[in-house]
């Protein structure tokens, strides 16, 4: 069965077929590390990571790289504002590349609760400016750069499918086009390349180039990453919708420039945005929705990735606490009944040994996730597999930790009912039936097991243990 994608470029569904074979090279755009990331950023990674998931259950590897951005990223998406890194120094007076390393860190950490796998590869752009000086060489050898006050620009008019990700008229912004605020760029929409003369007087991270002191633009710097460690020409790309109109745009106009390949990418992939209740989701504000903030409420990571996954990542999807609660609602019935389940002594089998039945779900959830990833439905499966009557604990149990794997709920980290749970008087009865079998006492065994559902407690020998659950 064949795995359709949605292809910003074309706006449409599309069956995806890789480059190479099985090999799926795979391009995110990381965080910007001058603040925690908001959830809505953690939206965006969580269908990052369930596309690589779903690539991986389909047989797929899956070469998945990652910047950091730790320099060169302005306020503005435009050239305008401060680098976002040296504000928040000057803001804290630590140095920028303190702050990166905290920041960095607590996204990591937030990856990591939220189940989030860790990419192959996750470069930093300070790591890389060499290869960014090298890009700027050629597309300058190449004829699409020009010098202006101080800064290297790439020049849209030497690419003539510059903005088609976007479907951008730029006629139309030309004659509509405001003030430019860098009157030094021959057309409104043009890009720098390279910084050589900082608008912000002090900017601390600086490097020599063959244009002079100075910093790289931060478009710059996930072409070049990309394909340092992907190859001029790869499978995915993703990020949010907001990358459309400018980074990404500029990204595909300065490689394909630079490699004169074209496409660079195949596919593109864009994830909707998380909103707050206030419109839009934003760091500005004070206090901003973080996943810690949500843990130090008392949520669970798997609660705001349960939420995450029972909206399309095509849609925008509404933060609330009460849609949060509803999620968190449902993924503690799921629990509960997995519980139930290994309660009953459900053991994973071999998924060739399923039933026609559970071979049947399976498959609706194969090509529910393989059509653009649609997780309510496959939710939804997950719901049915749980609330089935024909099949069996056992099988159940297989088809959950199966799906699973694409979820990422991690739903085999369910425990089972602990003897803590019981009250001490089962416990024991419990323990001292486990001795009386150890001893091949089998009478008395049974004797125990009978007292025990009169107390209400059933008993299931099971090959990795005792099990047991109330019945009454
Ligand atoms: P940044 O750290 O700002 O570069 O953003 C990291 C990722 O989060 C990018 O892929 C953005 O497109 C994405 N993003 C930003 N805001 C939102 C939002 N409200 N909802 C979903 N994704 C977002
Ligand atoms: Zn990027």
């Amino acid at each position: 069965m064949p795995v359709t994608l949605y292809n910003t470029m074309e706006r449409k569904l599309e069956e995806f077929i890789p480059i190479e074979d099985r090999q799926v090279r795979l391009y995110c755009c990381g965080p910007t590390v001058y603040n925690y990331a908001h959830v809505g950023n953690l939206r965006t990674y969580v269908f990052e990571d369930i596309l690589r998931r779903t690539l991986e259950y389909y047989g797929y590897s899956v070469r998945h790289v990652m910047n950091v951005t730790d320099v060169g990223h302005l306020v503005g998406d435009g050239d305008d504002g401060e680098d976002k890194m040296e504000k928040t120094s000057k803001e804290t007076g630590k140095s920028v590349y303190e702050i990166a390393d905290f920041y960095a860190d607590a996204f990591f950490a937030d990856t990591a609760d939220l189940n989030i796998l860790t990419p192959t590869v996750a470069c930093r752009a300070t790591e890389h400016i060499d290869d960014m000086i090298a890009l700027v060489k050629r597309l300058e050898e190449r004829g699409h750069t020009y010098t202006a006050g101080g800064n290297v620009y790439f020049s849209i008019d030497t690419f003539p499918a510059y903005g088609r990700l976007a479907r951008l008229d730029l006629e139309e912004l030309r004659s509509g086009a405001r003030i430019e605020v860098d009157s030094n760029k021959r057309n409104p929409k043009d890009f720098v390349l390279w910084f050589t003369r900082s608008k912000f007087g002090n900017q601390s991270m600086t490097w020599d180039s063959p244009w002079g002191v100075g910093y790289p633009g931060w478009h710059l710097e996930c072409s070049a990453m990309s394909m340092r460690y992907l190859g001029e020409q790869f499978d995915i790309h993703c990020g949010g919708t907001d990358h459309i109109p400018v980074h990404h745009t500029n990204e595909i106009a300065q490689s394909e420039a630079a490699t004169g390949k074209s496409p660079w990418v195949k596919y593109w992939m864009h994830a909707e945005f998380l909103l707050d209740e206030s419109g839009k989701m934003s760091k500005s504000k004070g206090e901003f929705l973080t996943l810690s903030l949500l843990k130090k409420k008392g949520y669970d990571p798997m609660d705001f990735r349960y939420f995450c996954l029972g909206g399309h990542y095509r849609s925008q999807l509404q933060f609330s606490y009460r849609s949060l609660d509803a999620a968190r609602t449902a993924r503690l019935n799921m629990s509960s009944r997995v519980q139930e389940l290994l309660a009953a002594g459900a053991e994973p089998v071999e998924v060739v040994a399923l039933s026609d039945r559970a071979v049947e779900l399976r498959a609706d959830f194969i090509e529910q996730i393989g059509h653009d990833l649609n997780m309510p439905r496959a939710l939804s499966t997950l719901w049915a597999i749980l609330k089935d009557t024909v099949l069996s604990p056992s099988e159940k149990i297989t088809l959950l930790y199966d799906i699973d794997k694409v979820l990422g709920l991690r739903i085999d980290k369910i425990p089972s009912l602990t003897d803590e749970e019981l009250d001490e008087e089962c416990a024991s009865l419990i323990r001292e039936r486990e001795e009386a079998r150890r001893a091949k006492n089998y009478s008395r065994a049974d004797e125990l097991r009978d007292i025990l559902k009169t107390l209400g407690i059933e008993i299931k020998d099971t090959p990795s243990g005792t099990k047991w659950k109330k019945i009454l």
